[in-house]
């Protein structure tokens, strides 16, 4: 008999990361994988430098004081989080613990698409709601869940239209959704939000059974490559993840460093400050060039390509001038690119670039 794979895995592909590379290019301007513009606090470097000293160890002695640290700095209760390798552990662990074969899982038609790998990957059917204005919409949601919708879905800010829904509207949702479907709020990019009426859903996950929340250290923090995660909700839903996660969980270098980063509040404020400056630039200078850039909260934009200009084009065109930025066919926006916030340097080669394909003067 040959070796086969669970049956889910047949249908499944890999799940397509954002370039980092161009043969025979050192150093391409990396725009794909809304990476920090900003490297990490200080504090943080040297937590995680110092970490080195004690890698016999298993990580789990450094899980309670970042819980704690965790739980002062966004006012909850430290029982109620889940650490892990990055918030993608925690959607497949989601979907693992909550999905599963025959049922649901509800996402926006042009939401992050690991809610869809993970989801199928689970078993479970992914279903996909409109988004019109490549928003979330309410009601288009509430119409798409069912009895058998276990798990809802939504980045807020969404990954990759960069739309935010207002914490009004958040409720609306949970309050119409079925009382048995987890709704899962990823604010991965919380912390660059400058839009009023916002709330990443801290206080609904600490006050709802039926709502759980998700962020991460990858973005504003700039650690990515550490790999730190977290969520926050119910006893009745944390303690099923802890139950259900990989033992060890996050390495202990990537909790020393955001043990580190929690407390530098100075740092978080200085990225997002640049980012809001950048992003407000970057978009004047888009619409300036005749492109259409989407309102975006986070630290990207997504941008339309008018009729007669192929996004496909401007994609590997940016690419033989040594920039990645990421493509957008498999969302459903194939006349789309989105592009990170990067350096000023980044940013203003990025747009040069741009002018020059489309024949304009920056
Ligand atoms: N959620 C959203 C909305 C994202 O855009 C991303 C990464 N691009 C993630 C989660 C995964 O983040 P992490 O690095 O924490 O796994």
């Amino acid at each position: 008999m040959p070796i086969r794979p669970n049956p889910v895995v047949l249908d499944l592909e890999a799940y397509p990361l954002g370039e980092h590379t161009i043969p025979g290019v050192a150093r391409p301007i990396v725009l794909a994988s809304n990476e920090c513009a900003v490297r990490p606090s200080g504090r943080a470097l040297a937590a995680y430098r110092a970490e080195a000293r004690n890698l016999t160890r298993y990580p789990d002695r450094l899980v309670a004081p970042v819980t704690a640290a965790l739980a002062r700095r966004h006012g909850i209760d430290g029982s109620r989080i889940v650490l892990a390798n990055g918030s993608e552990e925690l959607i497949a662990l989601l979907c693992r613990t909550f999905a599963g074969p025959g049922t649901e899982v509800l996402l926006g038609r042009h939401g992050y698409l690991f809610f869809d790998h993970a989801a199928r990957a689970a078993g479970a059917r992914p279903v996909r709601a409109p988004m019109p204005g490549l928003a979330f919409d309410v009601d288009a949601l509430l119409a798409h869940a069912g009895p058998r919708t276990r798990l809802v879905f939504v980045a807020n800010p969404n990954n990759p239209t960069g739309s935010v829904l207002s914490a009004a509207e958040v409720v609306r949702l949970r309050e119409g959704l079925p009382g048995d479907a987890l709704l899962v709020l990823d604010a991965a990019y919380a912390e660059y939000v400058t839009a009023a009426g916002y709330d990443p859903g801290t206080r609904l996950a600490g006050t709802r059974e039926d709502v759980v929340m998700l962020r991460t250290f990858s973005k504003v923090y700039g650690l990515a490559g550490a790999r730190l995660g977290w969520a926050y909700g119910s006893a009745a839903v944390t303690s099923a993840l802890q139950r259900m996660r990989n033992p060890s969980g996050a390495s202990a270098p990537a909790l020393a460093a955001g043990l580190a980063a929690i407390d530098d509040a100075a740092h978080v404020a200085r990225v997002c400050a640049v980012n809001a400056r950048r992003r407000a630039w970057f978009a004047r200078r888009l619409a300036a060039l005749g492109l259409e850039p989407y309102p975006t909260e986070g630290n990207f934009v997504l941008i339309r390509f008018p009729a007669g200009h192929d996004a496909a084009s401007a994609h590997a065109f940016l690419k033989e001038r040594g920039i990645l930025v990421r493509p957008m066919a498999g969302y459903g926006l194939a006349d789309c690119l989105r592009i990170t916030i990067g350096t000023g340097a980044e940013m203003r080669a990025v747009t040069a670039a741009l002018a020059l394909f489309l024949g304009r003067n920056d």
